[in-house]
């Protein structure tokens, strides 16, 4: 059954889509929200270059890579060009500032694995956290944006796997599970993958961008309204997409030899990485490599016992994508 299972999707797929879309759309942002996020950076430029003048504020994560759902946080990046600032430092003075501003719940995490400044506005009622000079992050987000402009197909997938992952609480790093940028990375991964191909490899193209930051090299092809019509030859709805994508983290992935690598747009091997021992935490169980930071493995939080709920996780989504009546409401009960 297994073996079969791969390669017929169920025949009533079809069915499932305007489901599908609609659960996506009310996903969306509203330009309300966004306009609402504008006025934030907005406020925040204002307190920081009083301080700082030479400093910039990025958007960076999920409200600028075109992969936010609505009511999602936002993810600030300072950037200052100054070498021998003390980020926590920075990140105190900053938190003074921001508290004497008015903004609420306002606290500097100097001794997380990326130091922030959280916040909360109560004007507009938006979360953020600010991260200081982490510009590969402002690169990443660049990247997916660029691919989510190819086709929407992208963007639908992205969104109903996130939407997913969060109701079944497979979206967190600190138990073990994986970020949302890990799984648009598997959504891009899987369509530069599927037959006829929906999605190019930008990074194996001709380079019209190229930034170095932090010694990695960003390069790539980012004149993305010329290819509009990539994935045109491929006719393939949300809902089969979806049920695909399922069933290849279900049945087809070799977890035991294979990276996934959106940077060559291939699959590579986790033996030419030296990803096959277990080194320190990072154990390499599901491999999911960095498109800038190569050298980054994405599910090294991914450990042995987190690495089961996951694989059970990804068969029950592709079992009820194949047998069951409503796929559009169990997929997503919460866990
Ligand atoms: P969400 O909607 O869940 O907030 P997000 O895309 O903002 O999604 P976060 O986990 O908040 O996801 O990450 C914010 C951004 O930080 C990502 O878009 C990415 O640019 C960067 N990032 C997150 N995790 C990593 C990582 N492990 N390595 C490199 N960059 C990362
Ligand atoms: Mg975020």
């Amino acid at each position: 059954r297994n073996f079969k299972r791969q390669f017929e999707c169920r025949s009533d797929i079809e069915r499932l889509n305007a489901p599908f879309l609609s659960i996506y759309e009310s996903l969306i942002p509203t330009e309300e929200e966004k306009a609402k996020q504008k006025q934030l950076l907005t406020l925040l430029e204002k307190l920081v270059t009083k301080e700082w003048p030479e400093a910039q504020l990025y958007l960076y994560g999920s409200c600028a890579n075109s992969f936010g759902v609505s009511k999602s946080d936002i993810d600030v990046c300072f950037a200052i060009e100054n070498a021998d600032l003390n980020k926590s430092d920075v990140l105190l003075k900053l938190a003074d500032i921001l508290q004497s501003d008015n903004l609420q719940n306002v606290q500097a995490l100097t001794r997380a694995r990326v130091p922030i400044v959280k916040l909360m506005d109560p004007v507009t009622g938006i979360s953020c956290d600010i991260c200081i000079n982490n510009l590969l992050a402002v690169e990443n987000t660049k990247l997916l944006r660029d691919y989510a402009q190819i086709d929407v197909r992208l963007q639908q997938l992205a969104f109903i796997v996130k939407h997913w992952a969060k109701s079944r609480g497979v979206n967190e790093t600190y138990q073990g599970t994986l970020s949302s940028y890990a799984y648009v990375l598997m959504c891009i991964h899987f369509l530069q993958h599927c037959k006829p191909v929906i999605l190019p490899c930008l990074q194996g193209m001709e380079r019209t961008y190229a930034v170095t930051v932090d010694n990695v090299e960003c390069a790539y092809f980012d004149q993305v309204e010329k290819l509009r019509d990539f994935g045109c030859r491929n006719r393939e709805s949300i809902a089969q997409l979806v049920w695909a994508f399922f069933n290849y983290w279900a049945y087809c992935h070799d977890y035991t030899n294979d990276v996934i690598s959106v940077r060559t747009g291939r699959i590579i091997s986790k033996r030419s990485k030296d990803w096959t021992r277990r080194i320190r935490n990072d154990r390499h169980l599901i491999c999911i490599e960095d498109p800038f930071e190569t050298s980054h493995d994405l599910g090294r939080v991914v450990d042995k016992y987190s690495i089961k709920v996951l694989r059970e996780e990804f068969k029950r989504a592709a079992e009820i994508m194949q047998y069951d009546s409503d796929p559009c409401v169990t997929l997503f009960e919460p866990y």
